[in-house]
Formats: structure tokens, C-alpha cells, sequence
């Protein structure tokens, strides 16, 4: 999990997943990322489908990232349109295809919510729904029914019934919504949720009644004892440096400072952390900007991958390469170095932020002759591990 996170926002088609999973009534879709995609999967639909753009926000319909398709060219085009398109800040990367409501007669709203002022769990539900529920909630509060929840009972038919009862809902559909309750509210407890909400959750033509759009919040806190959560997290967009440290094999945590470090060693790399933030204070409270281990036994493309994560970090000031030699001798490491500024330079990376470099170990000397015969410009060499993290502190802080 990443850190100081406490919730997971879903896409609508995960949200769309695990409603289906529970047994929340929805119709069929599927996500894709090129428009040419939308063809064949709207075929798969019966050759009409809705292109839905997948961003975390709402308003969607009223920005145009809502469209509907009435054969597989159209969607494709709609697919074009949404692709790519901005959304209240959010590009467009993913659109969901998904097969089309039959005529939609209302729209209502219902939702479960962790209300944490009133420490108590809240079902809310209107048939006024489809539009911005804050909306209704300012203008017409009476039109949204709000009903605690008792952690211990949980909804099962009979609450959900009241709730129906609560906020008016129409007869026919009276029963059909309150089952939705049901299943809504095991969405929310099994997939340990802060919010799961259904707007719209629509009356069709043909009477039924069904989940059109979903919003869902996980606790990230829930997590070790949700293991198919982490692959709903939007890792790239959380933190691209992670995903690109990731893609690459590299042991890296992104934090919220300005001196980069690389050492080899777990154990090593936790200590630099401490002895960086203690130096940096002197230094106006300058910080660690990552963790990053390039293990034992480092090559000189291991260490130009963790060079080029921490120097694309653009809070990083200067970095501080803490290298203790073991199986991989500091003569090693020291080439390595050299060659990744090199091989960094050749591929036309902007290599400007200085490096300290601590050498100890195996090979220490001749590692170091290496380091001061290059004479690279960027690069200061101390020998000891509280001068090099001052000095890194130092170098950023200017
Ligand atoms: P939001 O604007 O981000 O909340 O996105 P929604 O998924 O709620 O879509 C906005 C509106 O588009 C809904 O309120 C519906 O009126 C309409 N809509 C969504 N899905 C369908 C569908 O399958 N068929 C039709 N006809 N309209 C849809
Ligand atoms: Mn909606």
C-alpha cells in the first residue's frame, strides 16, 4: 500500500465488477483502451452498445463521456471522440463499452457510506436520481432519504424495505429496489467499502430495475485480508515513479523529499534514510526523496536503472549513492556508476543534479581511484556516511 493512503477510488467497470459479483444487478460491459477495440466488443454486445469514458469523477454524461452507439463503426467513433478527451482534469485513458439499458423511464439514487462525525454506517436512497446528489441534497432535502445503518444488523430485507419506505419509492418498484439494498449492502461489507453508490440506478422500459453507474471507495486499511484488491489500484496514476521502478525490477518507494539515495542492501538503504533526514536538518529540514535498493550484486545497468527513476523525480535535488561492497566490489560499483552517467547521457537523459558517492567495503580504494580518476563533473566523492549524507543534504538545499 502506498503511503498515507486510506482509500482506494474504483472505475466505474470495477465498480460494475464487484456489484456483479454480489449480485447487484448490472448490464454487461467491458473496458478497452483503443477505439478500434470498441468494434468487437460491441459486435459481442449485439452490435449497439454505450461508450463510457472510465474516470474517477462524475458528471461524465454532461461532459460528453457518455455517448451511445447504434452499430460497432459508431462506436468506434464514439470511442475516438472519448479517448484522450479531458474530463474536469482527468484525461480519458480507458472507456467502458457497455451493452445498452432499454429505455430508461427513472432514475433514482442509493448508496452506503461510512459516516465517520456520526460513527455509524448510512444508507442513503432518492428517487430523485441520475443528477448530482449533493444537488438534491441542497435543494430539495426532503427528496433524500437518510437511514442509519447498525453495524451489528447489517440490511437485510426487512431494513431494506424501510428504506424503500423512507424515501418514497414507487410501489412497483418497491420490492426490486429493496433487494438491490440487499445485495448493495453485501457489496459494501464483503469488499470491506467506505462508499459504494449506484446514480443512476435506473427504472427500464421493460419494469426491471438496474445499476447504470457505480462509484465505489475501498479501505486501503482492509487490505491484508483483501488480496484481489492491489490489482484494482490504479498503480501508474498513484505514482508513476513506482510503476516505472516497478516495470524495471527495482526495489523503490517514492517519498516526500528531496535528496534521492541508492544503496545496496535493505538494511543499508533504511539506515541512509535516517542518517539523510538527520543531516538535512541542518539543511532547512531537507528529506529523503526514496528508498531504492539495487541489491548485492548491482551491475552497471541495474545502477543506470535507479539512477534514471531518481533523476526523472523531479523533487529530487541530489543524490546519494551509499554503496557498501560485498559479493559486487566497490571497483564494480564504482565503473558502474561512471558507465550509467554515461549510458544515461548517451540516451540523451538530462543528467544535471549532483551525486555524492560513499564507497566502503570490498575494493573500497580502488573503487574510489575509479571515482576520482573520471573526475565527472556532477559527482563528489566523501568517504564516510554522515559527511556524504551532509553533503547531500547540502547540495539540495541550495
Ligand atoms: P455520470 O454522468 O458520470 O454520472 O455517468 P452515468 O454513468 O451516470 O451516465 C450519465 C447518464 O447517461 C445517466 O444518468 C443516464 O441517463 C445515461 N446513461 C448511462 N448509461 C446508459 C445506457 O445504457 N443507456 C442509456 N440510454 N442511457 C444511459
Ligand atoms: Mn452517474
Amino acid at each position: 500500500m502506498e503511503k498515507g493512503r486510506t482509500r482506494v477510488d474504483l472505475f466505474e467497470y470495477q465498480a460494475r465488477d464487484l456489484f456483479a459479483k454480489h449480485g447487484v444487478p448490472v448490464l454487461a460491459g467491458e473496458v478497452i483502451d483503443t477505439p478500434e477495440a470498441a468494434r468487437e466488443a460491441t459486435e459481442r454486445l449485439g452490435g449497439k452498445s454505450v461508450v463510457k469514458a472510465q474516470v474517477k469523477v462524475g458528471g461524465r454524461g454532461k461532459a460528453g463521456g457518455v455517448k451511445l452507439a447504434a452499430t460497432p463503426d459508431e462506436a468506434v467513433a464514439r470511442a475516438t471522440d472519448i479517448l484522450g478527451m479531458d474530463i474536469k482534469g482527468h484525461t480519458v485513458h480507458k472507456v467502458m463499452i457497455a451493452e445498452t439499458a432499454p429505455e430508461i423511464a427513472e432514475e433514482y439514487y442509493v448508496s452506503y457510506l461510512l459516516d465517520r462525525t456520526n460513527r455509524t454506517f448510512l444508507a442513503m436512497a432518492s428517487v430523485a436520481g441520475g443528477m448530482d446528489i449533493e444537488e438534491v441534497a441542497a435543494t430539495t432535502p426532503e427528496k433524500l432519504a437518510k437511514v442509519p445503518v447498525d453495524a451489528n444488523k447489517g440490511v437485510d430485507i426487512e431494513k431494506a424495505r424501510a428504506i424503500v419506505a423512507q424515501a418514497k419509492f414507487p410501489a412497483e418498484v418497491a420490492e426490486q429496489v429493496a433487494e438491490v439494498l440487499v445485495t448493495l449492502w453485501k457489496t459494501f461489507i464483503a469488499e470491506d467499502a467506505l462508499l459504494v453508490e449506484v446514480n443512476p440506478l435506473a427504472k427500464v422500459a421493460d419494469g426491471r430495475v438496474i445499476a447504470l453507474d457505480g462509484k465505489v471507495s475501498l479501505d486501503a486499511n482492509a487490505e491484508f485480508r483483501q488480496p484481489e484488491h492491489e490489482a484494482l489500484e490504479d498503480k501508474a496514476a498513484a505514482n508513476p515513479l513506482e510503476a516505472a521502478a516497478k516495470a524495471k525490477g527495482l526495489n523503490y518507494v517514492k517519498l516526500d523529499g528531496q535528496v534521492g539515495i541508492i544503496g545496496n542492501g535493505a538494511g543499508l538503504v533504511m539506515s541512509t534514510l535516517d542518517v539523510v533526514a538527520y543531516a538535512g536538518e541542518n539543511h532547512g529540514g531537507v528529506k529523503p526523496a526514496n528508498f531504492l535498493d539495487i541489491g548485492g550484486g548491482a551491475s552497471a545497468e541495474v545502477m543506470a536503472n535507479g539512477l534514471e527513476i531518481i533523476l526523472g523525480d523531479p523533487d529530487v535535488k541530489s543524490v546519494f549513492v551509499n554503496v557498501f561492497g560485498g559479493i559486487t566490489a566497490c571497483d564494480e560499483v564504482a565503473k558502474g556508476i561512471v558507465q550509467a552517467l554515461e549510458l544515461l547521457k548517451a540516451k540523451g537523459e538530462n543528467v544535471s543534479k549532483p551525486l555524492v558517492v560513499r564507497l566502503d567495503g570490498n575494493n573500497a580504494e580502488l573503487g574510489r581511484k575509479i571515482l576520482s580518476d573520471a573526475n565527472h563533473p556532477l559527482v563528489q566523492r566523501v568517504d564516510t556516511m554522515d559527511g556524504a549524507a551532509d553533503k547531500a543534504a547540502e547540495l539540495a538545499a541550495k
